[in-house]
């Protein structure tokens, strides 16, 4: 069935993205860190908004906000949409953002026009999502799933040494009393029927393919490794070039296989080493250890695992040829998560009916989404993001483009929350 052709009022969406990127640290960009002056005041500026907007607000134990629009048949599930309000250090305005205040529009958009829906929808400002000041990404949406149970705050601290709990208190959450820790969980939520965000694509894929809409089909899953590559210091100039256990050569000839082996299995497969460390790091010493970091993401479990395992026997290999010791430690394993087929469908079947061009992609960064994903059908929608920048000042989508995605979001909350079927 057509939805009825709703223009959801695209500046309300812009002009409350703009007020939103204000609540920044100073600084370029916009800097809004988990549980600092300007997150708070970010998350009850959209708690004033919400309730302007008719929703009904709340706020649960570690500072996620919500903005429901009760169902006037079915309340038991509710159908959630939004995104996270942090950002990184020096991020744009948009990522996280842009799906909340999207969110927030496209809900008051269709209550002032059609009135109360069948099923009740709330949107989330998922108060984390980057893990920016503490080690912990996804604290917000983690809580609403399950992933975290509210325990761990006291033992997590930011770069200045204060804890997740004394930052959680310093803005009125969690709690003052010895047993804290295990006081926190109350986030916990088993309401959930289904979950849509819309996010800045955060790539290029959607500006190089020169289409409007992308609709993801999959979150990939991530592997990350930390390689320590172990041979023998000694001096540059008296080792004959025969005789080295050069670990940084060791370390190079891996690290150019992993590209080669990367480039062949072809996309959606991406891997990188963002870090390497040469010791001792002296120009007249040949490299004795060198530690390095593997990040490595496919949307397909299987793909990604065959990949790495062939990848391993690789830097084994290649460390055996050379006389070298190779230590691998994974330190993180998260599972693609496919996002919902019929939800996917409904998706591009309203980019058809509003004449958007649109496209099936996978997202290689990771979203609120996943951990919806293996709960409830959950879906995401993304636009283009300006030369694929992203967590930058830099970060851009016109309003053209952010409007086709309020456009699309508004859509599909209209055809799950207010159609019969
Ligand atoms: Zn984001």
């Amino acid at each position: 069935m057509t939805p009825p052709l709703l223009k959801a009022p695209a500046r309300e969406m812009l002009a409350l993205l703009e007020e939103l990127a204000a609540f920044s640290a100073p600084g370029p960009g916009v800097t809004r860190l988990l549980y600092t002056p300007e997150w708070s005041s970010a998350q009850q500026f959209l708690q004033e908004r919400m309730a302007g907007c008719g929703l009904e607000v709340y706020t649960d134990s570690v500072g996620n906000v919500f903005g429901r629009l009760n169902g006037s048949l079915h309340r038991d599930k509710v159908i959630l949409t939004g995104s996270h309000m942090d950002t990184v250090v020096n991020g744009g305005k948009y990522d996280g953002a842009y799906g909340v205040a999207a969110a927030m529009t496209a809900l008051h958009a269709l209550q002032q026009t059609f009135g109360p829906p069948l099923r009740t929808v709330e949107v989330a400002a998922f108060c984390e999502e980057e893990g920016s000041r503490f080690p912990l990404t996804f604290w917000g949406s983690g809580h609403v799933t399950g992933l975290y149970d509210g325990s761990g705050a006291e033992s997590v601290a930011d770069a200045e040494g204060v804890t997740l709990m004394a930052a959680m208190q310093a803005c009125g959450l969690g709690s003052d009393r010895p047993d804290a820790a295990a006081n926190v969980n109350t986030s916990l939520r088993n309401d959930i029927g289904m979950y849509v965000e819309l996010h800045i694509e955060q790539g290029i894929i959607l500006e190089q393919s020169a289409q409007q809409i992308g609709v993801v089909q999959a979150i990939v899953g991530q592997r990350r490794y930390t390689v320590k590559v172990s041979g023998t210091a000694n001096h540059a100039g008296t080792t004959p070039m025969g005789l080295r256990r050069d670990a940084l050569a060791g370390a190079a000839e891996m690290l150019l296989a992993l590209e080669r082996s990367a480039v062949k299995a072809g996309d959606p497969l991406v891997a990188t080493t963002g870090r390497l460390e040469v010791i001792p790091g002296t120009p007249n010493v040949i490299p004795g250890e060198v530690l390095f970091t593997l990040d490595i993401r496919h949307s397909e479990a299987e793909q990604l695992e065959s990949f790495c395992t062939g990848i391993m026997t690789g830097f084994a290999e290649i460390a055996a040829g050379r006389g070298l010791a190779l230590e691998v430690k994974q330190t993180l394993a998260t599972a693609p998560a496919p996002m919902d087929k019929e939800l996917c469908g409904v998706l591009e079947q309203i980019c058809l009916e509003q004449g958007k061009t649109w496209r099936s992609m996978v997202s290689g960064a990771g979203h609120d989404a996943q951990l919806f994903a293996p709960k409830c059908p959950a879906a995401m929608i993304f636009v283009p993001s300006r030369a694929g920048i992203s967590h930058s000042p830099e970060e851009y989508s016109s309003p053209e483009e952010l409007a086709a995605g309020l456009d699309v979001l508004t859509a599909l909350l209209y055809k799950l929350a207010y159609e019969e079927s």
